[in-house]
């Protein structure tokens, strides 16, 4: 059986939903092919918050990845905050969904004497950058959040926003496809091509033919450019998180601890609360939840908000996320050798708070051409063999 579309995105996560939205925002209508549900892995389980870029820089360069690596990445992260507040009103409008936006400032408790010290010396470093954070002492951490444990000795402070990641994904899948994007369950088991271009999306049941296609199957975008006989390196991790529910809601702060490796407590929009702990868990593909990652990281939320003891587990989340095989920088553009297939994928941690600079970067990538900024940096040029 053979259909056809001018567009076929192939994965239907945060990547491939956004890409459609802004193709669709251009008149372009797309058709995503997802195998399972829309938002059914990552996308659908990440904790949902937005952060400037002074997240980067403070808390992933040195931590997770080398220093001075994120550099290029901060105007996406920036271009997330700045959209996010009118594109939750626009998809509430356009999807009908409301995906849980608010504002949640950041708060980084400290309560050694050396991450102190530390601390002190790279804010003042980050705002002579013009960076936006600060330094608050004890008694503002107090008063903003009651219930920190005893022996706090201060914390940096910078803004932040959050949206539910599975219904922001949705929604930006409803929106396109109010626009005249249509969504097929199906998995795609390979591309036909034809010279330099591919002709058809080849599933299960049937092919679409296609003058553009785009893969977006994170973790999974490498089988996608191995049709083609492309390889690309790829870093899979596992992420996982606990979802709470509290007696008390906690005041609407996420409150991390701990530089690199430590907790991140986040109080969604609907009162219920997210723990996670970024770990370098390479996993080869096993995406289950583990008992070690939820007593550890309740042992961490605890040991910060004490009150967080009296909490009920409702549920335990993992999924994989693809990364850049040495840094933190997504790949976005058009795959080396072919005209009209592009890929985005290693969206490692910032998935949610880049998609809405990433769907616009592609969608003007396959409408115009070129994007407005320099996408070099990202491009799968130097990756692909
Ligand atoms: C616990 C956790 C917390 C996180 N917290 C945050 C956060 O707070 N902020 C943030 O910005 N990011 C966060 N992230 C990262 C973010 O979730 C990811 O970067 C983002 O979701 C990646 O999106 P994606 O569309 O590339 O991949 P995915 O969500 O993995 O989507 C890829 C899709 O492709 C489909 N697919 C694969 N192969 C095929 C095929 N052959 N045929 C059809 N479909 C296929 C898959 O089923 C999947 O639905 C978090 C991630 C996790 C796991």
């Amino acid at each position: 059986m053979l259909s056809q579309a001018e567009v076929v995105i192939v994965g239907g996560g945060v990547a491939g939903c956004s890409i459609a939205y802004h193709l669709a925002k251009q008149g372009v209508p797309s058709q995503i092919i997802e195998r399972d549900a829309i938002g059914s892995q990552a996308s659908g389980k990440a904790w949902g918050v937005i952060s400037p870029s002074t997240n980067l820089v403070l808390y992933v360069e040195g931590s997770w990845v080398p220093e001075g690596s994120m550099r290029n990445c901060l105007g996406l992260s920036d271009e997330g905050l700045r959209r996010f507040p009118q594109l939750a009103q626009e998809l509430k409008e356009e999807g009908g969904i409301d995906v849980g936006y608010g504002e949640l400032p950041v708060i980084r408790a400290v309560f050694d004497e050396s991450e102190e010290k530390y601390l002190k010396e790279r804010v003042s470093q980050l705002k002579s950058e013009s960076f936006e954070v600060s330094w608050i002492e004890a008694e503002e951490v107090k008063a903003r959040c009651p219930d920190i444990a005893p022996g706090i000795r201060g914390g940096t402070l910078w803004s932040g926003q959050q949206v539910e990641s599975y219904k922001y994904t949705l929604a930006l899948a409803q929106a396109a496809e109010a626009k005249g994007a249509s969504i097929r369950q199906g998995e795609a088991v390979g591309l036909r091509g034809q010279g330099s271009r591919v002709a058809s999306v080849v599933l299960a049941a049937r092919e679409v033919e296609t003058d553009v296609v785009v893969l977006a199957m994170g973790p999974w975008t490498g089988q996608g450019t191995g049709w083609l006989g492309k390889e690309i390196p790829m870093r899979v991790l596992r992420d996982q998180c606990l979802v709470l529910e509290v007696p008390q809601r906690l005041p609407p702060w996420r409150i991390t601890s701990g530089l690199g490796g430590g907790v991140a407590i986040v109080p969604k929009v609907d009162g219920k609360v997210i723990l996670g702990h970024r770990e370098d868990d390479m996993v080869d593909f096993d995406d289950r939840p583990t008992e070690e990652f939820g007593l550890s990281v309740m042992q961490m939320a605890v040991d910060t908000i004490p009150r967080l003891e009296e909490a009920r587990l409702i549920e335990h989340r993992a999924a994989l996320v693809a990364w850049h095989p040495s840094g933190g920088q997504p790949l976005l553009g058009r795959l080396p050798g072919w005209d009209n297939v592009y890929l985005v994928t290693w969206l490692a941690g910032f998935g949610i708070q880049w998609s809405p600079a990433l769907g616009r970067i592609m969608a003007d990538l396959i409408v115009k051409g070129h994007s407005a900024e320099p996408i070099e940096p990202f491009s799968p040029a130097g990756y692909v063999s």
